[in-house]
């Protein structure tokens, strides 16, 4: 017997989608300044943004993007790669302030192949991880609990990263 999924946060989400086109594009706008909290962005900055994953694999799960929409970071202007990469790397400080994690994933999927799940604008994962964890991940995926659980985490790690923007 299959049980029916009750995800109205995937729902808005995919209806977010075709709102808005790119989330990647769309979150870090000075338009969308007042949803920042809503979409769980975190820091903007001149070429590079970070938010929550919406999907998150860990607790404190962050996207870092640049701006602009490009796939690869081959085609970034060295500026734009500086930037992201530098915001990546205070991501890591600031996800080890606020989370004190016994490790993290730190990567880029280029490509549908290599597991993007949006592979046409270019984004970093850097996920917190505690010995155990994957027994955590149930709970965070359950959709009933998820769209708290992200604001929850949004409140928490917001003030580690204010000072950025
Ligand atoms: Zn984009």
């Amino acid at each position: 017997m299959s049980e029916s999924l009750w995800a109205p946060w995937r729902i808005d989400y995919i209806l977010g989608q075709k709102t808005d086109g790119c989330f990647l594009c769309a979150y870090p706008k000075p338009e969308a300044e007042a949803r920042r909290a809503e979409n769980g962005v975190l820091a903007v900055l001149p070429h590079a943004f970070v938010c929550l994953n919406k999907y998150p694999f860990a607790a404190g799960h962050v996207l870092v993007s640049p701006r602009r929409h490009v796939a690869s970071p081959e085609e970034l202007t060295l500026e734009e790669y500086a930037a992201t990469m530098s915001l990546l790397r205070e991501c890591i400080v600031r996800l080890k302030r606020a989370t004190s994690p016994q490790g993290l994933n730190v990567g880029f999927n280029l490509g549908k192949a290599a597991g993007a799940g949006v592979d046409e604008h270019l984004h970093g994962h850097v996920v917190p991880r505690w010995a155990g964890d994957s027994n955590f991940m149930p709970v965070i995926a359950d959709v009933r609990v998820m769209p708290e659980y992200l604001q929850d985490t949004y409140k928490r790690l917001r003030p580690f990263f204010e000072d950025l923007a």
